[in-house]
């Protein structure tokens, strides 16, 4: 097939596809919002866009359905740009977009978030819907931390610690971005954001005061060693590790 991407496709092909086999349908969560001086706010959207075409790649038998571009931000609405989502939104797209799909004859629909903010609304609107269509099966990677320790571990192998590679706009993030939009990368301003201990105490800070209250311009981590050439292989390997978090569950 030329594509996996139902958007590119028309009715016609995707239903042969469907008949055919490709009974998974996988689903990026991204968001719409500021990710430092340097990345553009699409920057979740599109990375989400790009690990779900890989994870369709590697899973043999699923197509791509158009990636949710917003998502819950309400920690970035300080800065200039950001769109959020109130989490009873995000729930009930995720659920049109499931009553959608269903109907189409897919057996497994999966969301992959790329975004913190999306991860808890997001278990909440699977597990709901998952009583709703048992002849299904629906499921969102929302193990935040496992995806965080995912990241890390790969960063690791570059011997970028956890704190450069960073949860928002730092090295890891920004590696990508240069792998996928490079002229949308301003490196003129890449500069060290928040580096201190990243624990419970300061999650639960950031959510409920604002981005601001650890970081006045948007960034976790340091971009300042970003590569493209490690973005690419970054990529890779998440959707890797994704693919493999979705097959452990039998999905594909
Ligand atoms: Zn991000």
């Amino acid at each position: 097939m030329k594509t996996l991407r139902m958007e590119e496709m028309n009715w016609v092909d995707i239903k042969k596809a469907i008949d055919d086999g490709f009974k998974t349908v996988v689903i990026g969560v991204g968001s719409t919002e500021q990710h430092g001086p340097h990345l553009p706010t699409k920057t979740d959207a599109i990375i989400a866009d790009v690990l779900v075409n890989l994870i369709v790649q590697n899973l043999k038998n699923a197509l791509q359905a158009r990636t949710i571009k917003v998502g819950c931000s309400d920690h970035h609405l300080p800065f200039s740009g950001t769109i959020s989502l109130k989490k009873s939104t995000l729930k009930a797209i995720i659920h049109d977009y499931i009553e959608s799909l269903q109907k189409h004859g897919f057996e497994n629909i999966i969301f992959i978030p790329t975004h913190g903010g999306n991860f808890n609304p997001l278990k909440e609107a699977v597990e709901e819907a998952q009583e709703k269509y048992p002849g299904i099966k629906i499921f969102g990677f929302t193990d935040l931390l496992g995806f965080v320790e995912a990241e890390d571990k790969i960063a690791a192998e570059f011997n970028i610690t956890k704190e450069v590679a960073g949860a928002h706009a730092g090295e890891v993030e920004t590696s990508q971005m240069l792998a996928i939009a490079e002229n949308l990368v301003e490196k003129k301003r890449f500069q060290p954001g928040y580096l201190g201990v990243l624990g419970e105490e300061e999650i639960e800070k950031l959510f409920k005061n604002g981005m601001p209250s650890l970081t006045k311009i948007g960034i976790i981590g340091d971009p300042t060693n970003a590569s493209k050439k490690r973005g690419k292989i970054y990529l890779e390997k998440i959707a890797e590790f994704l693919t493999d978090e979705i097959k452990k569950h039998k999905l594909a």
